[in-house]
């Protein structure tokens, strides 16, 4: 099993250079979606094709469509989002 890279809960979106994953509302759905900041080219996109475990751990493997970051990630603190 590949080693998972740790990704780090974004604390303050409005800052670029905070990258991670965030729990953000859909305004019409009312759902909450993880979205992730990619922390090579700062892209930010919802994970609504990704699977994840109570541990945080994502599946599939994350893979940013705008710069190729590809990894096997883990959501830091995943176990304490509300
Ligand atoms: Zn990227």
């Amino acid at each position: 099993m590949a080693a998972h890279v740790t990704i780090a809960k974004i604390e303050d979106l409005a800052d670029p250079n905070d990258r991670g994953w965030i729990l953000i509302q859909n305004s019409d759905t009312k759902q909450r979606e993880v979205y992730l900041r990619c922390p090579v080219c700062g892209a930010l996109r919802a994970m609504t094709d990704h699977q994840i475990s109570a541990a945080g751990v994502v599946h599939p493997s994350i893979l940013c469509a705008d710069c190729g970051y590809h990894v096997f990630g883990r959501l830091a603190d995943w176990e304490s989002a509300p």
